[in-house]
């Protein structure tokens, strides 16, 4: 995709279905993604935080998830076709997912949401193979990674919050093939 850059960060220009596309594309030629669904609020911390900034830079994918990315690239005259939001993208792969018997990892949120995630996501989703399902609230990251890499998902979904979901992927996506992308409050609203 081309890009539009807000504030140094270098959105995807797009459609929410095409983007969708090529991230069920990559999944099933097993290219390993970073994905970011990036709202004003990330814009504005990664520009006090040159660290996070970088990151959010050397991900595959970053989309406007919020309508000031979108004001923005319109004042640049640069106008981005639409929001791609952070839930919808989540939905939409957990749908082709259970269309398509693939895998996701989940890891993030309190342990009764993690609790009721394990419960309905079966019912929403059967066709979904539940890789792993971790609660967000560890010290350690070791045995979540290694079950990770044992469990090898086509995706991981990361509900830490941003930046330390983001942080988590940048340093351990290297141990699937898949797709890895932080999810928010989105477990949240998932198991509600
Ligand atoms: N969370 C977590 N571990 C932490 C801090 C937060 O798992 O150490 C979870 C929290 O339970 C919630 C999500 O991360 O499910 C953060 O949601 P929020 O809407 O605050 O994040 P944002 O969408 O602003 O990144």
């Amino acid at each position: 995709f081309s890009t539009v850059t807000v504030l140094d960060i270098p959105f995807i220009k797009t459609t929410a279905a095409k983007f969708q596309e090529t991230l069920q594309q990559r999944i099933l030629t097993q290219q390993n993604t970073f994905v970011v669904t990036a709202n004003p609020e990330i814009v504005m911390y990664a520009h006090h935080h040159p660290d996070y900034q970088q990151l959010l830079q050397a991900a595959d994918f970053v989309t406007p998830d919020g309508i000031g990315i979108l004001d923005g690239a319109k004042i640049l005259k640069q106008p981005l076709p639409e929001r791609i939001t952070g839930f919808d993208t989540l939905i939409d792969l957990l749908q082709w997912a259970s269309d398509h018997h693939r895998s996701a990892y989940f890891v993030g949120a309190k342990p009764e949401v993690i609790a009721a995630l394990k419960h309905k996501l079966p019912q929403d989703y059967p066709g979904l193979v539940i890789a792993g399902l971790h609660d967000g609230y560890f010290k350690d990251d070791s045995a979540i990674v290694a079950d990770i890499q044992r469990t090898q998902p086509d995706m991981v979904f990361a509900a830490l919050g941003f930046p330390k979901q983001e942080n988590f992927i940048a340093e351990h996506r290297q141990t699937t093939k898949g797709l890895w992308m932080g999810v928010g409050g989105s477990f949240d609203v998932l198991a509600g």
